[in-house]
């Protein structure tokens, strides 16, 4: 597995990981061994000894959660720690609570190497980071990155400050639960699959590389078996600049994960 050094930090990061959004967990044990829900599994492979913790790439949302999947995995840190969105949320089961200011940094220094943060913006990257000083690593911002939206101008500030990137939905997330018919479709746009003749790759190939040349950490979702073989052979070509072009002139500012409140 090819890995990234996070720049903030001393860990790596595998440069392709599989994304687990939506997925059952069930089907995640049957397709993949190592996962957060499925902490049975993974404690049996670290008292194996099989997986080091240093090999483990753990994330976790809130404190809680967090301390009980750490007392799960009988670990003693977080490699990283993802703040998913931008905002505090108010306790619950809701998916998304509207409206409640909560903690947005939490005091997490004992239970995490360095944090991670998802869906902030420039001035939002900016403040946390003022926030943080030097006491804490800022080291990777999760965003949602494709041909649709390329996210160019936050790749190369997050970059100038050390910051990662992983690209979240490079594949347009076509089970996103409220996709509309009518929503443009990376993986079915004419456009997109005529590239795939210049290097018999799938459409899905195209979109996985197009962000690891772009040096970003990407991370598709799948449960089928088929298709998560064929995202991880990515590695055997490579997209010319005039590929990387044409595919990046088909930015829109498309967003399909837009939190609205
Ligand atoms: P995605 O990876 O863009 O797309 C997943 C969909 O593509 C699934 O329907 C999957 O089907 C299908 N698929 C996978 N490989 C395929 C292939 N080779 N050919 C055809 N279809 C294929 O969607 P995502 O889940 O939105 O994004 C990936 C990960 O990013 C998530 O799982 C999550 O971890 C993360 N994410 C983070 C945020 C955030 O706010 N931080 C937002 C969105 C996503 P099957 O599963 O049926 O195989």
């Amino acid at each position: 597995m090819v890995s990234h050094l996070i720049p903030n930090n001393t860990a790596k990061m595998p440069i392709l990981r599989l994304g687990t959004w939506k997925s059952p967990s069930g089907q995640v044990t049957e397709v993949v061994r190592v996962n957060e829900h499925e902490v049975q599994v993974a404690q049996e492979k670290l008292g194996e000894q099989v997986v080091k913790h240093e090999d483990l790439f753990v994330k976790g949302l809130v404190k809680g959660a967090s301390q009980k999947i750490l007392s799960d995995l009988k670990l003693d840190y977080m490699t990283l720690y993802l703040i998913h969105w931008p905002t505090g949320f108010k306790p619950g089961k809701e998916f998304f609570p509207l409206d409640e200011s909560g903690n947005m940094v939490p005091t997490m220094e004992e239970l995490a190497k360095a944090f991670g943060i998802s869906n902030f913006n420039h001035q939002q990257v900016e403040r946390i980071l003022n926030k943080l000083g030097s006491k804490y690593k800022l080291a990777v911002n999760q965003i949602q990155c494709h041909p649709y939206l390329t996210q160019e101008k936050l790749i190369q500030f997050c970059w100038s400050k050390g910051i990662t990137e992983t690209a979240c939905s490079c594949l347009g997330s076509p089970d996103r639960p409220w996709a509309k018919p009518k929503d443009p479709s990376l993986l079915e746009d004419p456009r997109i699959k005529a590239i795939t003749a210049n290097h018999n790759k799938t459409t899905a190939q195209i979109l996985i590389r197009l962000p690891m040349q772009k040096s970003l950490v990407v991370i598709p979702k799948s449960v089928t078996p088929k298709c998560i073989a064929g995202n991880f052979k990515v590695f055997d070509f490579e997209l010319s600049s005039q590929d990387m072009t044409t595919l990046l002139s088909y930015s829109r500012n498309w967003r399909l994960c837009a939190l609205v409140s």
